[in-house]
């Protein structure tokens, strides 16, 4: 059974980088009918924070992801602490007790013979008679893992053969002075318990599982396979575009995009296929992980409202009606629909049909909008009444094509373009398309 999991920390509100995690993950498991795990990476309570964990789990839903269990980190120090002692007791984790300042000369003299900053394992040498001292004088110490010699090799399921040699990275710290165990440690034992079967993350991971693989190797003999996704540039915290003011999830949702235009384009962002407004549940069906490339994509939020452009335009009014103006009708969303970006644009055309709205000044086509006026049929207004007013309009000045739209839509929308006028003129009403047309002809 393949089992998987997205594993966010409660420190800030989600990114695309986390949504396409989570997506890739869920898409996995649910396209081999596996099981997908939230983890919540939660033991730094120092920056964790309770509303950022409820935001975890209401952004998911509202991307669309539903997930088979969760399980939280800070459930599970006791668990830690047992396996660090197993540790200890094989001598893989050992206890050193440079502090902060020691480690950062250690570092400078290491950096000023050109040589990488690789913890000289100075620590491994102390006797057990030192050792004893310096807990007797109140020392502290930390937690290193010891790693193997040679070094760590995998099939990554995206980057291909990896191979790390552990002679260039330090022994990591697994657990702090304050006891509290580290992320490096606590995923690989979380992972191990879970019995997860494919690890899928962002590539900044990649010297992680290289140490992480040497810690599995030391807790058990079923080791996951790996999956990184190159990073995705652009869409890590700087603001994405003038109108996609935030690369968080929540920012996009607030800034009107559908969750599906979310998910059907980082599902193929990295892959050779194209971008195409695809339903969650139909990117189930054709997802496999060997689409993703070796090479960073870009984010680019114009590939983005295109797909939201298209998703828009065959949503039903009873999906949206509660994120409208109040009072817009199902007419009216239809007239619509089909001329958005973004749901938040909606606000500008109930204005037009329903406020007042600034119209630029056509002094050059006074006679005309005049003859528009005189030319403008009684109400009941319906579908019919914009090409019976414009046809008549027509006979009656000679005007045609752009010469008889333009001004027309510029002097009731105020803009160069927009939904279908025949949709819209009804919406506006007699009262209102009238006096646009007296003040714009004045
Ligand atoms: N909490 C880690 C992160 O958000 C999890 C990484 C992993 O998937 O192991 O980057």
């Amino acid at each position: 059974m393949i089992k998987v999991r997205v594993a966010p920390s409660p420190t800030g509100y989600l990114h695309v980088g986390n949504a396409r995690a989570a997506l890739v993950n869920y898409l996995f498991a649910r396209s081999q009918n596996g099981h997908f795990l939230l983890r919540l990476d939660d033991t730094d309570t120092a920056r964790g924070r309770p509303e950022y964990e409820q935001a975890i789990y209401d952004d998911l839903t509202w991307l669309g992801l539903s997930w088979d269990s969760s399980a939280k980190q800070s459930d599970r120090f006791a668990r830690y602490a047992e396996v660090a002692e197993q540790l200890k007791a094989t001598g893989r984790l050992y206890p050193c007790f440079e502090n902060a300042e020691e480690l950062a000369a250690k570092r400078a003299a290491l950096e000023k013979r050109k040589l990488p900053p690789i913890y000289d394992r100075a620590a491994l040498a102390l006797t057990p008679a030192q050792i004893e001292t310096a807990l007797q004088n109140g020392h502290r110490p930390h937690w290193r893992f010891k790693l193997s010699p040679g070094e760590a090799t995998w099939i990554d399921l995206i980057l291909g053969a990896k191979r790390v040699k552990f002679a260039t990275v330090s022994d990591p710290v697994l657990i702090r002075e304050d006891n509290t165990p580290l992320y490096t440690f606590t995923s690989v034992v979380d992972d191990v318990d879970h019995q997860i079967t494919h690890v899928i993350r962002g590539e900044d991971h990649v010297t992680n599982t290289a140490v992480q693989l040497d810690i599995f190797a030391a807790l058990t003999n079923a080791l996951p396979k790996f999956a990184h996704l190159p990073l995705i540039s652009g869409g890590e915290g700087e603001k994405l575009s003038k109108r996609v003011g935030s690369a968080s999830l929540r920012g996009m949702r607030k800034d009107g995009i559908e969750p599906a235009a979310i998910t059907a384009y980082l599902a193929r962002l990295g892959t050779s296929k194209d971008p195409a407004p695809i339903p969650l549940a139909e990117l189930i069906k054709t997802f496999n992980i060997a689409d993703f490339g070796r090479s960073s994509p870009r984010f680019d939020p114009h590939q983005l409202l295109a797909l939201n452009r298209k998703f828009l335009h065959h949503l039903p009014y009873d999906s949206v009606k509660d994120r409208l103006p109040e009072a817009a009708t199902e007419a009216f969303w239809n007239a619509i629909r089909g001329n958005l970006d973004l749901l938040t644009e909606a606000r500008q055309w109930w204005d037009v049909v329903h406020n007042d709205i600034s119209t630029p000044d056509q002094p050059d086509q006074k006679i005309f909008l005049e003859a528009a006026l005189q030319t403008l049929p009684p109400e009941p207004w319906g579908a019919e009444t914009w090409k019976t007013w414009t046809q008549t309009l027509a006979q009656a000045t000679g005007a045609k094509g752009r010469a008889l739209y333009h001004p027309l839509r510029l002097a009731l929308t105020g803009e160069e373009s927009g939904p279908e006028m025949a949709a819209l003129l009804p919406l506006i009403g007699r009262e209102k398309t009238a006096e646009r047309l007296r003040r714009t002809a004045r």
